[in-house]
């Protein structure tokens, strides 16, 4: 296998494009140039682009082109050294990491500071049939192929003579109520409706049923808010039901965990999320399927290896004894952060342990409606609407994006969300194998 060897300047190999790594090199870029120092800052991932994936349920409920919620990495960090590849191993002895892509051989490429930012998967659970018949929100094959199993169903009942075939074709199943499965409710059944009101029948003829484990939805915004989501959706007609899951999925129904059957075509798990495979294959401990760091989100015995995201376990020190939650707001945090004590460890400037207060959460639902609580505000409404869409068109990370998103919303709000089928994405592209690189069981 070939290997690439610095024996020029220093390398600082990062592994995986999102909030965390995406955020740490740009920062890390920018503190080499102002140290002087000549350190090249390679950037291993499978895709070109850094995704924005508080805006995936948009994507799937047909109000947002996919092109819009990926940043090009080409154009965003044109100091880095990008490496389209997945990392496959890492020797951390022998400080190199191999990597793979459809493309190219596998190749070894040696470094000198590490920082492991692979991010973090669907967390799926034993249940016959889930892996094949289900869908993650964690992707954007995985957005665009919701989207369009959905409307192909719809299209498909129209001419569907049977009455219970036609009923099957339009109900929609999704599993987790916390914040990115209650949007992605949200916005299927406004996309839902869209179809029904141009196709001339009642919109309540599309049934959405949302299932959750807990006794609330999205308990991240408290117990008022998720009370108001809960009266707003089931007056859209979604039945939500409470402290129920799946115990098995076939090609045409599920059986719910209280026994009863929901015929349907199109089920979406979401239901949180654990570290990605790569970091099983490091042999270091781990904690809720997360790396242990420690607060300057080093990797303890391994003084040149750093992590940070949804993939590290890191200690949250305005809660003593927790590790901080899997959010874009703590990775893109700890992105900094890793920049900041990678480059300290370099020489340049001084580390520091990355401590951070959760600034609330911006909760889009559809039509008219969004929930807030900033800085501990609770918000509700079109108020929390205009904040949220404000929050999330100033904080994806380019000015294109930004203008693309702004202009989509304008525009949506005088024209209906576009209904055509493209079928780009296969259910093999989108299942959590082939669009995650979850392991299958089998
Ligand atoms: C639908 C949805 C909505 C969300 N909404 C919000 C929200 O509103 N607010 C909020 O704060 N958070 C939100 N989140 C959570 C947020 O997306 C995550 O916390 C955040 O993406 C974590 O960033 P990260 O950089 O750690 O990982 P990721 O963004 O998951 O990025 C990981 C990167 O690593 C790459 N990678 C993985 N394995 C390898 C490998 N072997 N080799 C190379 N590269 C690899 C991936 O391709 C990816 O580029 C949402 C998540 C989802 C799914």
């Amino acid at each position: 296998m070939p290997t690439e060897n610095t024996a020029g300047p220093q390398r600082v190999v990062i592994v995986g494009s999102g909030f965390a790594g995406f955020t740490c090199a740009r920062k890390l870029c920018r503190l080499l140039a102002q140290g002087d120092r000549d350190v090249e800052v390679v950037l291993v991932t499978p895709t070109d682009y850094m995704l924005y994936t508080p805006l995936l349920p948009d994507v799937a409920g047909g109000l947002i082109d996919p092109r819009f919620v990926v940043i090009s990495l080409a154009d965003a960090l044109p100091r880095v050294r990008l490496v389209v590849a997945k990392a496959e191993s890492i020797d951390l002895q022998r400080k190199t990491i191999t990597v793979t892509s459809d493309y190219h051989a596998p190749r070894e490429l040696s470094w000198d500071r590490l920082v492991l930012t692979p991010g973090s998967v669907t967390r799926l659970f034993d249940v016959p049939g889930l892996a094949e018949h289900a869908r993650g929100l964690k992707t954007v094959a995985e957005a665009l192929y919701l989207r369009e199993q959905m409307l192909r169903q719809l299209e498909l009942a129209d001419h569907e003579d049977d009455p219970q075939v036609r009923r099957a074709r339009r109900t929609v199943v999704v599993v987790g109520a916390s914040y990115a499965g209650t949007e992605l409710v949200a916005q299927l059944r406004a996309l839902a409706d869209a179809y029904a009101h141009r196709r001339g029948f009642d919109p309540g003829e599309i049934r959405f049923v949302l299932l959750d484990m807990a006794d609330r939805v999205m308990p991240e915004v408290g117990e008022k808010l998720g009370d108001k989501v809960l009266t707003v959706l089931r007056g859209r007609g979604i039945d939500i039901r409470l402290k129920t899951s799946l115990k098995e999925l076939t090609d045409s129904h599920v059986v719910l965990t209280d026994d009863s059957v929901v015929p349907t075509h199109t089920v979406a798990w979401v239901t949180g999320v654990t570290g990605a495979p790569l970091l099983q294959t490091l042999d270091l401990p781990m904690e809720r399927g997360r790396l242990v760091v420690d607060a300057n989100l080093g990797v303890p015995g391994h003084p040149d290896v750093f992590a940070g995201g949804d993939a590290a376990a890191v200690p949250d020190l305005t809660v003593p004894g927790k590790i901080t939650p899997p959010t874009a707001q703590h990775a893109t945090r700890q992105g900094k952060a890793l920049a900041r004590n990678v480059a300290a460890s370099l020489g340049i400037g001084h580390a520091a342990p990355y401590k951070h207060r959760d600034m609330g959460l911006v909760v889009d639902l559809g039509p008219g409606f969004a929930v807030a609580n900033p800085l501990g505000v609770h918000m509700s409404g079109l108020l929390a609407k205009a904040v949220t869409r404000a929050y999330h068109t100033f904080a994806v990370p380019r000015g294109l994006n930004r203008w693309a998103i702004t202009v989509t919303y304008a525009t949506n709000l005088v024209t209906p969300r576009p209904l055509t089928l493209l079928g780009l994405v296969s259910p093999e592209e989108s299942s959590f194998v082939g669009s995650e690189g979850i392991p299958s069981k089998r």
